[in-house]
């Protein structure tokens, strides 16, 4: 299986971190050895001294699908939930100066966080919130997207053919931080919690 990530999907997070709103949407991968195992624990690794949370949300593929038509893509939806790309905020900062690849800085391992996966509809939006240590940190909507679920599958299944168990991770909204050691975060979708996880 592949996860599949974009970039830039809220104008708020791309305002944020001083980005242009993207024409199409920015497209990147993490291997299969980025998905931190449930339960387990997010060790920062020495090599950085800034990652910072994104809280998304996630669909998982249910069938094999290329040039997926707008109009048939939620079909090829089989699960939801929310996730987080941790990212290695001063790596990337980095490497896009360098005009390098960003995959060190997101693909790392443990980069990826999965929450519970829910049936869910998908043509209808849902409200993801990032809590750390109880206190809300990022609070978005997926009705706020630049690029809709839509879209997304229609895109990326032009360059990537998508397959069963494939996931996307879908952007992130504003509100972005660093993490510490000792921190706790939890991850809602529409109030209900499906990810938790402690930071060491
Ligand atoms: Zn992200």
């Amino acid at each position: 299986m592949k996860i599949i990530c974009i970039g830039r999907n809220y104008a708020n997070h791309a305002r944020e971190l001083g980005n242009q709103i993207p024409d199409d949407p920015v497209v990147f991968c993490k291997p299969d050895s980025s998905i931190l195992q449930p339960r387990n624990p997010f060790v920062i690794p020495p090599w950085s001294q800034e990652i910072h949370h994104e809280i998304e949300f996630l669909v998982r593929i249910g069938r094999v699908g290329k040039y997926i038509d707008q109009k048939h893509a939620l079909s090829y939806i089989d699960a939801i939930t929310v996730g987080i790309d941790f990212t290695a905020r001063d790596l990337q900062n980095e490497l896009k100066e360098k005009g390098f690849p960003w995959e060190k800085s997101k693909g790392f391992d443990g980069s990826a966080v999965i929450g519970k996966w829910i049936l869910g509809s998908p043509n209808k939006n849902y409200q993801i919130t990032l809590l750390k240590n109880k206190v809300i940190a990022q609070n978005g909507n997926t009705s706020q997207f630049i690029f809709s679920m839509e879209e997304i599958i229609s895109h990326v299944s032009k360059f990537f053919t998508l397959k069963k168990g494939d996931i996307i991770f879908t952007g992130t909204p504003s509100g972005v931080g660093p993490i510490t050691a000792g921190d706790q975060l939890e991850g809602r979708l529409d109030g209900e919690s499906l990810l938790s996880l402690n930071i060491r």
